[in-house]
């Protein structure tokens, strides 16, 4: 559908698995001109499953592929529109996250971008850690 409508269905791509989801809010060209698409995607939200995984206390670790993504604007902060995702994901438990990597994270963040092998990594430890 290229066609362009004077209304749009509001997107937002969840932070998570990238995933483009309705937000329920209809967008309306304020001079009614024909000027979008049927679908916009305005920002970063949680889909229904990974905004359930955050209200129960997890953090998403987002697998990504640092030779495809942009270069981050500082040391270990990667936006997310830059964010090549590998389509790996594992989620932790903030307490768990916090003991394993020496940090506290912060209550409002949903998830965080890691390297190919972090996960891996973090998975022997936990295993390792549980036995
Ligand atoms: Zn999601």
């Amino acid at each position: 559908m290229n066609e362009k409508s004077h209304v749009s269905l509001e997107q937002h791509a969840c932070l998570v698995c990238g995933v483009t989801f309705d937000t329920g809010s209809v967008l309306l060209d304020r001079r009614l001109r024909a000027s979008m698409q049927h679908h916009t995607t305005t920002g970063w939200g949680l889909c229904a499953e990974h905004q359930r995984l955050f209200d129960d206390g997890f953090v998403a670790m987002v697998e990504c592929d640092p030779q495809r993504s942009g270069s981050p604007s500082s040391a270990d902060r990667l936006m997310p529109e830059q964010a090549y995702r590998t389509g790996r994901l594992a989620h932790l438990k903030r307490e768990m996250f916090a003991a394993v990597f020496n940090t506290p994270i912060a209550a409002n963040l949903p998830c965080v971008f890691v390297e190919p092998g972090v996960i891996e990594r973090l998975q022997a430890m936990v295993e390792r850690a549980t036995d």
